[in-house]
């Protein structure tokens, strides 16, 4: 472990970025001197391994130094003003943000699945927050074995659930893919053994013809004028194997691309040339061509897919990118779009824009009015991105963007916890009735007062997101008409009115 491994993997440092993590490298080991894991290890190593997968992720200088220290406050060992004082405001702010996150739980069931995604969404007003947690529950799921079975069990499900998609949505696959097999392997271990086998034997059976029919596609690309490309072979997810294995009634030989073959090259014309001098020698299997750079899949995949004949008897699976594409798919793209340095030439905003509205309406499935305040209470990051793709968006798309944004429910709803950990969706302006009633109605008759964020408060107080709401009942408390106008939520109303009309009848 050596602060100059981290720095070193940082993208165009400046001298003030690098005596920054250097700052927090010591600051941390410090703060978390004589503190170990479950493991046994040092704690350091994770805070340290959490900074390095961010600085491999090529976020920017405050992300990792914010990584380095994200565990300093939460476990008491710093207070909130020292990091200040020491860091200013930014990497408090970002700190803060991961430790909110920190404080949610998932452990199985539909009901609170997606709340509790929308919540990691909205609570992460930063995108660096969602990255930086995203980091720390990779490192956890790396060092999972030493932590008791039942804890295992609810992060594994937690990370396979929440963390593995929002990876795959931010499209850092190289993350959410290490997240799914890890977590898969603790969750079903005899189907990770089963799939493990079945990879592995399919390696050792293709490798050998793979290779061979690889070099022949070398030199038919060299022949035909393409000289400067890469080649390397992409194996399958273990989970994602798993998953298509399910899909298609346990039948391997249905399966093409457990091994494929991967070429990169400098420019989109030339991915299309490579196709074209493939499928000009080898036939390609009908309705496997794929084209994502005409048509990029949801989380803004790009690369040309096919599938072909290699003479042998054997299809091999061939995918074609640029190396920019490469990099976008597998260290993800919305973590530098935003901090993107003014001046450079990356990806398009064009296709960001495209990539962005996709991206919102698939996590929050909301039908919300138009609302003319959404735009101010919709998080910093997510404006951020849309402003800078409204740049060169046409004006349907503009449109099309301003109205995702406002159809947006982040003014319209809170989010609050349970003291367990469960999101409970609730509107602006909720009160702990409404909170009552959201949990059971039999909790909701009985509300006597609420303890918020450890305070106890009125059962009229407004609560705000991600608070932490725990309901004081008592057998004689029972619902009045003064209810009906502390609650904001027609659940709550429709009880407190049926209980008053039938205890009015008795
Ligand atoms: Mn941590």
């Amino acid at each position: 472990m050596h602060c100059a491994d981290i720095v070193s993997l940082l993208d165009s440092a400046t001298d003030a970025d690098k005596a920054l993590v250097k700052k927090a490298y010591e600051f941390a080991e410090k703060a978390h001197a004589g503190q170990l894991r479950k493991s046994g290890d040092p704690y350091f190593t994770h805070v340290y391994e959490t900074a390095k997968i961010l600085a491999e992720l090529k976020m920017d200088a405050a992300a990792v130094a914010a990584g380095l220290l994200h565990d300093t406050v939460e476990d008491g060992l710093m207070s909130e003003e020292t990091i200040r004082k020491e860091f200013g405001d930014e990497i408090l702010f970002l700190i803060r943000g991961v430790t909110k996150l920190g404080k949610v739980k998932y452990r199985g069931g539909e009901r609170y699945i997606e709340n509790l995604r929308k919540f990691v969404v909205a609570a992460a007003e930063d995108i660096r927050v969602l990255v930086i947690k995203i980091a720390d529950r990779l490192h956890n799921m790396r060092t999972l074995g030493a932590l008791r079975e039942d804890k295992r069990e609810r992060i594994a499900l937690e990370t396979l659930e929440i963390y593995a998609p929002l990876a795959d949505r931010l499209s850092i696959r190289l993350v959410a893919r290490e997240m799914e097999d890890l977590a898969f392997k603790y969750l079903h271990p005899a189907e990770y053994e089963a799939a493990v086998k079945i990879v592995k034997a399919k390696t050792k059976e293709t490798m050998p013809r793979l290779e061979k029919f690889a070099q022949s596609v070398k030199k038919a690309l060299a022949e035909n004028g393409l000289t400067s490309f890469k080649m390397d072979y992409r194996q399958k997810g273990v989970y994602s194997l798993y998953k298509k294995l399910a899909a298609h009634e346990g039948d391997i030989e249905k399966i093409y691309d457990i091994l494929a073959i991967r070429i990169r090259v400098d420019t989109v014309a030339e991915c299309y040339q490579a196709l074209g001098i493939i499928h000009g020698i080898w036939r390609p299997m009908p309705g496997r061509i794929k084209d994502y750079i005409a048509s990029p899949k949801a989380n803004g995949y790009r690369s040309l897919h096919t599938t072909v004949f290699t003479g042998d008897g054997s299809v091999v699976e061939i995918q074609i990118r640029t190396n920019e594409m490469h990099y976008d798919s597998e260290y993800g793209r919305a973590s530098h779009a935003v901090y993107k340095k003014q001046g450079s030439k990356g990806v398009s905003s064009h296709s960001e824009a495209k990539w962005f509205a996709r991206f919102l309406p698939e996590i929050i499935n909301y039908s919300a009015e138009v609302s003319p305040r959404a735009e101010t209470a919709t998080p910093k990051w997510i404006r951020d991105l849309a402003a800078t793709q409204q740049e060169a968006a046409t004006d349907l798309e503009k449109r099309e963007i301003v109205r995702d944004m406002k159809a947006d429910f982040f003014h319209e709803r809170i989010f609050v916890l349970t003291p367990k950990g469960d999101v409970i969706d609730l509107p602006k302006g909720a009160t702990p009735i409404d909170f009552a009633y959201a949990i059971h109605s039999s909790v909701g008759e009985h509300v006597s007062g609420a303890r918020v964020n450890g305070r106890m408060i009125g059962i009229d107080t407004e609560l705000h997101n991600s608070d932490i709401v725990e309901i004081i009942t008592k057998p004689s408390s029972k619902p009045s008409v003064k209810w009906l106008d502390i609650a904001k939520t027609t659940m709550a109303r429709r009880h407190i009115n049926n209980w008053l009309e039938k205890n009015r009848k008795k």
